[in-house]
């Protein structure tokens, strides 16, 4: 069924929803549970979308056990690529599909958060994890970073500046909304070494922003992504999402060709998912809003989106990320997937430490209560099974279009290559990859599925290494 002729209330199929008959059904077969559907790869894969993002699974820390660890960690020399994430937990208003929101925005509260951040930034920075081993890649995510006011802004920046060793070619992204962005704001971020924006535009469509309530209309979006790319001192990256209600194929193309006429450095384009718990799925299931495409629609805006930015030109830098301009890297999401430490730093913010993956507290009263009396206010840990970094790797490398078992079964001595051989052939037949050499590549179908195919292969390759590990 084409977006356009979505009936009003209709039945919404949530992300959860999906990822549970998923996960029931690989539970519950032998290897054929791991099988593609051949007849329609493009639309019908699988039951649905397998995770948001793939990767291994650990063992929670809570309380002193993660503080504890997180603080012996902090004092272990770091290796290998470095990234830095500064979270900021304010936004002015909640969109709708969003599951991130957590404080409204405040002009003193970014004062007082900006303090507490730099105070958390300068808390650890004489430990071996912070002040060695080069930072490669910072982000400041949300939230809206773009939200803070242009002083504390520029003063965070060079907290981080004085506190952390950034390479000498950093990338440093602010990501945000084009919502009271103003010059001030920019003109803040420049100065203060910013060389990445990332904006959530979503969709110039300005009836489908208002739908989920996206504060600013097209012509506004417009002029104010033109002038940020104006000043012509960093790379300019904006998200794009499919699969809103009301956002049919149509307006999905005008998206595409709305932004190959901007002069941006970088467009990456998302699925939507509708989480049981948004304000989204109440208002589809009230009747306040149609239903959002389902996978076979979104499927259908993927490939539209391919077949555009490759009709333009544009370089593709992995499954959701495109570039216009060597001007973008699109560093840190490329190793945020991947094996490489990651220090956090803000409330809700995550990291990753040799494996160990960690959370600051959420709860902004908690965080703030903990940075004021000297600490790492930190939530969460999860420690890494035996074969984390492998999985991680599997993961990652799916996200790029392509993986080379052979080359990772060589450099983890693990043959995951022999291990999911019978899964990988499958989806070949099915038309999802193909083989050229050593390097499975996936096709559209595969690289619309990727992130399930990733799961899964690190779901079939944890379980035979478990299983291996008992029998010895
Ligand atoms: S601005 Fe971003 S983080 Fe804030 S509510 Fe909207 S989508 Fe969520």
């Amino acid at each position: 069924m084409h977006p356009s002729s979505i009936p009003k209330s209709a039945n919404q199929d949530t992300f959860e929803s999906g990822a549970r008959a998923m996960t029931e059904a690989v539970n519950a077969g032998g290897i054929s549970a791991y099988f593609a559907d051949s007849a329609d790869p493009l639309h019908a894969a699988f039951k649905a979308k397998a995770v948001i993002h793939s990767g291994p699974g650990g063992m929670p820390l809570m309380g002193e056990a993660a503080q504890k660890r997180l603080s012996e960690l902090w004092e272990e020399p770091r290796s290998g690529k470095g990234l830095a994430y500064f979270h900021v937990p304010f936004c002015e208003t909640r969109c709708l599909y969003c599951l991130f929101y957590q404080n409204p925005f405040k002009e003193d509260a970014s004062r007082e958060y900006a303090r507490r951040l730099i105070r958390e930034i300068e808390l650890w920075s004489d430990r071996a994890a912070q002040n060695s081993g080069l930072i490669h890649a910072v982000y400041f995510g949300g939230g809206t970073p773009t939200a803070l006011l242009p002083e504390d802004l520029k003063a965070v920046i060079k907290a981080v500046h004085e506190h952390l060793p950034l390479a000498n070619d950093c990338e440093i992204t602010l990501e945000g909304r084009i919502h009271h962005f103003e010059d001030a704001k920019m003109e803040a971020a420049l100065a203060g070494g910013v060389n990445r924006f990332s904006l959530g535009v979503q969709t110039f469509n300005s009836q489908v922003r208002q739908s989920v309530q996206r504060m600013d209309g097209r012509d506004a979006l417009i002029s104010r992504l033109e002038k940020l790319c104006s000043y012509d001192n960093a790379a300019v990256v904006i998200d794009l999402i499919y699969g809103f209600p009301g956002q049919t194929m149509e307006v999905w193309e005008d998206d595409l060709a709305t932004a190959m006429t901007l002069p941006l450095d970088g467009v990456d384009c998302y699925q939507l998912n509708v989480f049981e718990k948004s304000p989204l799925a109440k208002y589809i299931a009230n009747g306040k809003l149609p239903a959002a495409a389902d996978t076979a629609q979104k499927a259908d805006m993927f490939a539209k989106s391919v077949e555009v930015l490759t009709a333009h030109q544009w370089y593709r830098l992995s499954n959701n990320h495109w570039r216009q301009t060597n001007r973008e890297r699109n560093i840190y999401n490329e190793l945020g997937k991947s094996a490489c430490d990651c220090l956090a730093f803000g409330c809700g913010a995550g990291g990753r430490l040799k494996g160990y993956g960690f959370m600051m507290n959420r709860s902004l009263a908690d965080w703030s209560a903990g940075v004021d009396a000297g600490l790492k206010p930190v939530m969460v840990m999860t420690a890494p099974g035996p074969n984390w970094a492998l999985l991680r790797t599997v993961s990652s490398d799916m996200e790029s279009g392509a993986i080379n078992l052979p080359c990772i079964s060589e450099r983890f001595g693990v043959d995951v290559d022999a291990l999911t051989r019978e899964v990988t052939s499958q989806w070949e037949e099915a038309g999802l990859v193909t083989r050229t050499g050593d390097w499975l590549v996936q096709t559209v179908a595969g690289q619309f599925w990727h992130v399930t195919l990733a799961q899964l292969l690190v779901d079939l390759i944890g379980k035979a290494l478990r299983k291996e590990a008992m029998a010895a």
